[in-house]
């Protein structure tokens, strides 16, 4: 398995489904008869791409094994597995076998992908932004202090990262001199 989709967060993979599940809709929109031939084709494959930990292959016979994957097993491999099946999910009618949409896949009850990461979104917005106080942006030097503006005294930096505790003293030499001399000056 590439590092990838091994790597990618659950917030990654819904995002991806999301957006490949509006790319497969838009497809099916411009050419249905096309994919769904597309998505009902399986091909032989070997045990091995059936062992592979996110493709969605499986066996076409179980007395005498023989296996077979389609492109949304493969393109399902590329998201990751989700209740032990692929992220998007074809809905075919029941009664006419027509393929109507691909979806996300879950099951009754549960939350949409829309719905988890709008919570991600609003706990993330809750949160306040960082106050007046000094901070280090990965690319300074110096840690610099940094006003409700999120601006540096100093004018060189802006920076909403994370503020550090305590106030350092002027012999440090990771302490910007114009930030402390400004900052000492307003006390
Ligand atoms: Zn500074």
């Amino acid at each position: 398995m590439t590092k990838a989709i091994e790597g990618r967060t659950e917030e990654e993979k819904l995002l991806l489904t999301r957006d490949t599940v509006d790319y497969l809709n838009e497809l099916l929109n411009i050419d249905r008869k096309a994919i769904r031939r597309l998505v009902s084709h399986h091909v032989p494959c070997s045990l091995e791409l059936v062992e592979h930990p996110t493709v969605q292959a499986h066996a076409t016979h179980v007395a005498q094994p023989e296996y077979a994957v389609g492109m949304l097993g493969i393109i399902n491999g590329l998201i990751g597995v989700r209740n032990h099946t692929g992220y998007i999910t074809a809905v075919f009618g029941a009664e006419t076998g027509e393929l109507l949409r691909f979806e996300f896949t879950r099951r009754r009850g549960e939350r949409t992908p829309e719905e988890i990461l709008k919570e991600h979104d609003d706990a993330q917005k809750s949160e306040p932004p960082p106050g007046e106080g000094w901070g280090w942006p990965p690319s300074a030097k110096k840690m610099h202090y940094f006003g409700p503006d999120h601006r540096a005294l100093c004018l060189k930096w802006a920076y909403t990262g994370e503020r550090l505790n305590g106030e350092p003293g002027r012999e440090n030499k990771e302490v910007c001199k114009v930030c402390f001399d400004r900052h000492a000056g307003k006390r």
